[in-house]
Protein backbone atom coordinates (compact mmCIF):
# COMPACT_ATOMS: atom_id res chain seq x y z
CA UNK A 1 0.00 0.00 0.00
CA UNK A 2 1.59 3.02 -0.58
CA UNK A 3 0.90 6.24 1.38
CA UNK A 4 -1.29 8.33 -1.62
CA UNK A 5 -3.46 4.96 -2.54
CA UNK A 6 -5.80 5.59 0.74
CA UNK A 7 -8.51 6.93 -1.20
CA UNK A 8 -8.13 4.32 -4.04
CA UNK A 9 -7.70 1.12 -1.24
CA UNK A 10 -11.20 2.72 0.51
CA UNK A 11 -12.99 2.46 -3.09
CA UNK A 12 -11.61 -0.65 -3.44
CA UNK A 13 -12.87 -1.95 -0.44
CA UNK A 14 -16.39 -0.54 -0.70
CA UNK A 15 -16.40 -2.20 -4.38
CA UNK A 16 -15.78 -5.62 -2.64
CA UNK A 17 -19.11 -4.85 -0.02
CA UNK A 18 -20.99 -3.87 -2.78
CA UNK A 19 -20.28 -6.88 -5.03
CA UNK A 20 -23.37 -8.48 -4.81
CA UNK A 21 -24.50 -5.70 -6.96
CA UNK A 22 -23.29 -7.13 -10.54
CA UNK A 23 -22.32 -4.70 -12.45
CA UNK A 24 -24.57 -4.73 -15.36
CA UNK A 25 -27.68 -3.75 -12.97
CA UNK A 26 -25.49 -0.91 -11.89
CA UNK A 27 -25.53 -0.44 -15.67
CA UNK A 28 -28.82 -0.91 -16.64
CA UNK A 29 -29.99 1.89 -13.94
CA UNK A 30 -27.20 4.62 -13.69
CA UNK A 31 -29.91 7.02 -13.14
CA UNK A 32 -30.32 5.09 -9.46
CA UNK A 33 -26.54 5.66 -8.78
CA UNK A 34 -26.45 9.35 -9.86
CA UNK A 35 -25.11 11.86 -7.37
CA UNK A 36 -28.55 13.61 -6.88
CA UNK A 37 -27.70 16.70 -5.63
CA UNK A 38 -24.65 17.91 -7.43
CA UNK A 39 -26.91 17.65 -10.68
CA UNK A 40 -29.81 19.31 -8.61
CA UNK A 41 -28.57 22.44 -7.80
CA UNK A 42 -25.19 22.72 -10.30
CA UNK A 43 -26.66 21.07 -13.63
CA UNK A 44 -25.09 23.68 -15.75
CA UNK A 45 -21.36 22.89 -14.15
CA UNK A 46 -22.38 19.17 -12.99
CA UNK A 47 -22.24 18.34 -16.58
CA UNK A 48 -19.70 21.34 -18.11
CA UNK A 49 -16.31 20.29 -19.05
CA UNK A 50 -13.42 20.09 -16.53
CA UNK A 51 -9.81 19.42 -16.52
CA UNK A 52 -8.15 17.94 -13.91
CA UNK A 53 -5.14 20.44 -11.94
CA UNK A 54 -2.57 19.09 -9.26
CA UNK A 55 -2.40 15.28 -10.39
CA UNK A 56 -0.14 13.51 -8.34
CA UNK A 57 1.62 16.78 -7.13
CA UNK A 58 1.32 17.26 -3.24
CA UNK A 59 -0.75 20.00 -2.03
CA UNK A 60 1.85 22.58 -0.02
CA UNK A 61 2.19 26.14 0.29
CA UNK A 62 5.37 25.91 -1.94
CA UNK A 63 4.27 23.83 -4.51
CA UNK A 64 1.42 25.35 -5.20
CA UNK A 65 3.34 28.84 -6.62
CA UNK A 66 5.00 26.42 -9.07
CA UNK A 67 1.70 24.70 -10.48
CA UNK A 68 -0.01 26.45 -13.86
CA UNK A 69 -3.52 27.36 -12.77
CA UNK A 70 -2.09 29.44 -9.35
CA UNK A 71 0.28 31.31 -11.31
CA UNK A 72 -2.07 32.22 -14.37
CA UNK A 73 -4.82 33.41 -11.53
CA UNK A 74 -1.96 35.14 -9.91
CA UNK A 75 -1.44 37.00 -13.16
CA UNK A 76 -5.06 37.92 -14.10
CA UNK A 77 -6.69 38.65 -10.51
CA UNK A 78 -5.33 42.57 -10.25
CA UNK A 79 -7.65 43.12 -13.79
CA UNK A 80 -10.29 40.66 -12.23
CA UNK A 81 -14.13 42.90 -11.25
CA UNK A 82 -15.16 42.10 -7.49
CA UNK A 83 -18.56 42.68 -6.89
CA UNK A 84 -18.87 45.13 -3.64
CA UNK A 85 -20.73 43.06 -1.03
CA UNK A 86 -18.06 40.03 -1.21
CA UNK A 87 -20.98 37.78 -1.05
CA UNK A 88 -21.32 35.06 -3.60
CA UNK A 89 -18.22 32.51 -2.44
CA UNK A 90 -19.99 30.59 -0.27
CA UNK A 91 -19.01 27.12 -2.08
CA UNK A 92 -22.07 24.68 -3.09
CA UNK A 93 -24.34 27.34 -2.55
CA UNK A 94 -22.86 30.42 -4.27
CA UNK A 95 -22.02 27.36 -7.54
CA UNK A 96 -18.21 28.03 -7.02
CA UNK A 97 -17.14 24.15 -5.72
CA UNK A 98 -18.55 21.39 -5.11
CA UNK A 99 -17.29 17.76 -4.25
CA UNK A 100 -18.90 14.81 -5.92
CA UNK A 101 -18.94 11.70 -4.19
CA UNK A 102 -17.14 8.25 -4.82
CA UNK A 103 -19.61 5.93 -3.68
CA UNK A 104 -22.20 7.10 -6.57
CA UNK A 105 -21.80 6.46 -10.27
CA UNK A 106 -20.27 7.10 -12.88
CA UNK A 107 -17.03 7.43 -10.82
CA UNK A 108 -15.09 9.19 -13.35
CA UNK A 109 -14.99 12.59 -12.27
CA UNK A 110 -15.36 12.13 -8.43
CA UNK A 111 -12.99 14.22 -6.49
CA UNK A 112 -13.40 18.26 -5.43
CA UNK A 113 -14.85 20.50 -8.04
CA UNK A 114 -13.91 24.31 -8.30
CA UNK A 115 -15.19 27.03 -11.32
CA UNK A 116 -12.36 28.73 -12.70
CA UNK A 117 -14.04 32.29 -12.11
CA UNK A 118 -14.92 31.85 -8.74
CA UNK A 119 -11.28 31.28 -8.02
CA UNK A 120 -10.57 34.76 -9.75
CA UNK A 121 -13.10 36.28 -7.85
CA UNK A 122 -11.76 34.69 -4.46
CA UNK A 123 -8.27 35.17 -5.35
CA UNK A 124 -9.38 39.19 -6.35
CA UNK A 125 -11.12 39.13 -3.07
CA UNK A 126 -7.76 38.27 -0.60
CA UNK A 127 -5.27 40.61 -3.08
CA UNK A 128 -7.60 43.42 -2.42
CA UNK A 129 -9.46 42.78 1.44
CA UNK A 130 -7.59 39.89 3.30
CA UNK A 131 -4.87 41.54 5.58
CA UNK A 132 -2.33 38.09 5.21
CA UNK A 133 -2.47 38.43 1.18
CA UNK A 134 -2.93 41.90 0.84
CA UNK A 135 -1.16 43.23 -2.97
CA UNK A 136 0.45 39.63 -3.42
CA UNK A 137 -0.95 38.02 -5.99
CA UNK A 138 0.80 34.51 -6.07
CA UNK A 139 -0.18 34.98 -2.26
CA UNK A 140 -3.56 35.49 -2.88
CA UNK A 141 -4.10 32.92 -5.64
CA UNK A 142 -2.75 30.39 -3.57
CA UNK A 143 -5.32 31.16 0.02
CA UNK A 144 -8.04 31.59 -3.01
CA UNK A 145 -7.07 27.89 -3.90
CA UNK A 146 -6.45 26.93 -0.31
CA UNK A 147 -9.86 28.22 0.34
CA UNK A 148 -12.06 26.11 -1.78
CA UNK A 149 -10.51 23.30 -1.04
CA UNK A 150 -10.20 23.02 2.19
CA UNK A 151 -13.79 23.58 2.62
CA UNK A 152 -14.29 20.53 0.28
CA UNK A 153 -11.60 18.34 1.33
CA UNK A 154 -14.36 18.15 4.42
CA UNK A 155 -16.81 16.61 2.41
CA UNK A 156 -14.02 14.45 1.00
CA UNK A 157 -12.64 13.21 4.73
CA UNK A 158 -16.19 12.70 5.98
CA UNK A 159 -16.99 10.42 3.01
CA UNK A 160 -14.08 8.71 3.77
CA UNK A 161 -15.38 8.17 7.41
CA UNK A 162 -18.48 6.83 6.48
CA UNK A 163 -16.76 4.13 4.50
CA UNK A 164 -14.79 3.05 7.32
CA UNK A 165 -17.85 2.62 9.21
CA UNK A 166 -19.35 0.61 6.32
CA UNK A 167 -16.40 -1.47 5.93
CA UNK A 168 -16.48 -2.39 9.87
CA UNK A 169 -20.00 -2.81 9.69
CA UNK A 170 -20.20 -4.60 6.72
CA UNK A 171 -23.10 -2.29 5.97
CA UNK A 172 -23.23 -0.45 2.25
CA UNK A 173 -25.65 1.74 2.10
CA UNK A 174 -24.63 4.27 4.89
CA UNK A 175 -23.58 7.39 2.84
CA UNK A 176 -25.75 6.58 0.37
CA UNK A 177 -28.82 6.71 2.97
CA UNK A 178 -27.54 9.54 4.49
CA UNK A 179 -26.99 11.69 1.57
CA UNK A 180 -30.57 11.24 0.41
CA UNK A 181 -32.59 11.13 3.72
CA UNK A 182 -30.28 13.65 5.49
CA UNK A 183 -28.26 16.11 3.83
CA UNK A 184 -30.37 16.57 0.47
CA UNK A 185 -33.30 17.28 2.79
CA UNK A 186 -31.71 19.71 4.94
CA UNK A 187 -29.01 21.66 2.51
CA UNK A 188 -29.33 24.94 2.37
CA UNK A 189 -30.60 25.08 5.81
CA UNK A 190 -29.42 26.01 9.49
CA UNK A 191 -29.93 21.74 10.02
CA UNK A 192 -26.92 20.92 7.58
CA UNK A 193 -24.32 20.11 10.05
CA UNK A 194 -21.87 19.18 6.73
CA UNK A 195 -21.38 22.45 5.87
CA UNK A 196 -21.54 24.01 9.14
CA UNK A 197 -18.81 21.60 10.26
CA UNK A 198 -16.52 21.85 6.51
CA UNK A 199 -16.24 25.93 7.56
CA UNK A 200 -15.24 25.04 10.54
CA UNK A 201 -13.00 22.89 9.16
CA UNK A 202 -11.50 25.34 6.76
CA UNK A 203 -11.58 28.01 10.26
CA UNK A 204 -9.62 25.73 11.81
CA UNK A 205 -7.06 25.73 8.96
CA UNK A 206 -6.46 29.22 7.94
CA UNK A 207 -2.83 29.91 9.73
CA UNK A 208 -2.56 27.17 7.03
CA UNK A 209 -4.14 28.74 4.53
CA UNK A 210 -2.28 32.12 5.28
CA UNK A 211 -5.94 33.41 5.32
CA UNK A 212 -5.96 36.04 8.43
CA UNK A 213 -8.58 34.84 11.14
CA UNK A 214 -10.64 37.69 11.61
CA UNK A 215 -10.92 38.30 7.89
CA UNK A 216 -12.17 35.12 6.97
CA UNK A 217 -14.65 34.79 10.19
CA UNK A 218 -16.28 37.66 9.18
CA UNK A 219 -16.80 36.32 5.25
CA UNK A 220 -17.96 32.87 7.02
CA UNK A 221 -20.30 34.81 9.41
CA UNK A 222 -21.96 36.24 6.50
CA UNK A 223 -23.00 33.05 4.71
CA UNK A 224 -25.76 31.13 4.18
CA UNK A 225 -27.70 28.89 6.85
CA UNK A 226 -25.66 25.81 7.26
CA UNK A 227 -22.58 27.63 6.69
CA UNK A 228 -22.82 30.30 8.49
CA UNK A 229 -23.33 28.31 12.15
CA UNK A 230 -19.93 27.46 11.93
CA UNK A 231 -18.97 29.91 14.62
CA UNK A 232 -20.93 27.00 17.11
CA UNK A 233 -18.13 24.18 16.54
CA UNK A 234 -14.73 26.10 16.53
CA UNK A 235 -12.21 24.78 18.82
CA UNK A 236 -13.11 22.01 21.61
CA UNK A 237 -16.78 21.94 19.78
CA UNK A 238 -15.56 20.36 16.74
CA UNK A 239 -15.28 16.72 18.30
CA UNK A 240 -18.83 17.31 19.36
CA UNK A 241 -20.26 18.73 15.83
CA UNK A 242 -18.59 15.28 14.29
CA UNK A 243 -19.98 13.05 16.96
CA UNK A 244 -23.98 15.01 15.59
CA UNK A 245 -23.01 14.36 12.56
CA UNK A 246 -20.93 11.13 12.24
CA UNK A 247 -23.97 9.59 14.63
CA UNK A 248 -26.49 10.69 11.83
CA UNK A 249 -24.54 8.92 9.47
CA UNK A 250 -24.69 5.75 11.24
CA UNK A 251 -28.37 6.07 11.91
CA UNK A 252 -29.72 7.56 8.51
CA UNK A 253 -31.55 10.44 10.33
CA UNK A 254 -31.75 14.23 11.05
CA UNK A 255 -31.85 13.79 14.91
CA UNK A 256 -30.23 10.58 15.74
CA UNK A 257 -31.49 8.43 18.91
CA UNK A 258 -28.02 8.16 20.49
CA UNK A 259 -24.50 10.07 19.81
CA UNK A 260 -22.14 7.64 20.59
CA UNK A 261 -18.23 8.74 20.66
CA UNK A 262 -17.69 7.39 17.38
CA UNK A 263 -15.85 11.01 15.71
CA UNK A 264 -12.70 9.15 16.16
CA UNK A 265 -12.56 7.63 12.88
CA UNK A 266 -12.94 11.60 11.57
CA UNK A 267 -9.21 12.28 10.26
CA UNK A 268 -8.35 16.02 10.60
CA UNK A 269 -4.89 16.85 10.15
CA UNK A 270 -4.48 20.07 8.22
CA UNK A 271 -4.93 19.97 4.07
CA UNK A 272 -1.21 19.76 3.44
CA UNK A 273 -1.06 16.39 5.61
CA UNK A 274 -4.41 15.01 4.48
CA UNK A 275 -4.03 15.13 0.61
CA UNK A 276 -0.41 13.28 1.22
CA UNK A 277 -1.77 10.43 2.22
CA UNK A 278 -5.11 10.92 0.17
CA UNK A 279 -4.58 11.41 -3.75
CA UNK A 280 -7.78 13.57 -4.50
CA UNK A 281 -8.84 14.46 -7.85
CA UNK A 282 -9.20 18.28 -8.52
CA UNK A 283 -11.08 19.63 -11.54
CA UNK A 284 -11.54 22.70 -12.69
CA UNK A 285 -14.01 23.97 -14.87
CA UNK A 286 -14.03 27.30 -16.93
CA UNK A 287 -17.88 27.36 -18.83
CA UNK A 288 -21.12 25.98 -17.88
CA UNK A 289 -22.38 23.90 -20.34
CA UNK A 290 -26.07 25.47 -20.95
CA UNK A 291 -28.88 22.63 -20.01
CA UNK A 292 -32.54 24.15 -21.46
ZN1 LIG B 1 -19.78 22.26 1.25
Amino acid sequence: MKAKDISRDLIKAIDRLNSYKKMEDVEKNLDNFHNPISELITPEWYYSDCFRVLDNIEISWKNLGESDLIRTLGDVLERALIREGLAGIEFERSFCSWYQSYHYLPREKWGIHMRYDSLVRIASLFYHHCPSTVDRKLDSAKSAFLYLFSHELFHHIIENATSILEIVSGKSNLYVRYYTDVYSQVFNSSDCIEETLSNVYLFQCADKCRIDRDFLKQELLKQGPGYCQFIQYVDSNFPEGNRILLSQIRQGRLKPTTYDPIEQVVDVPDPFQYSAFHNIPIWVHHKAKPVH
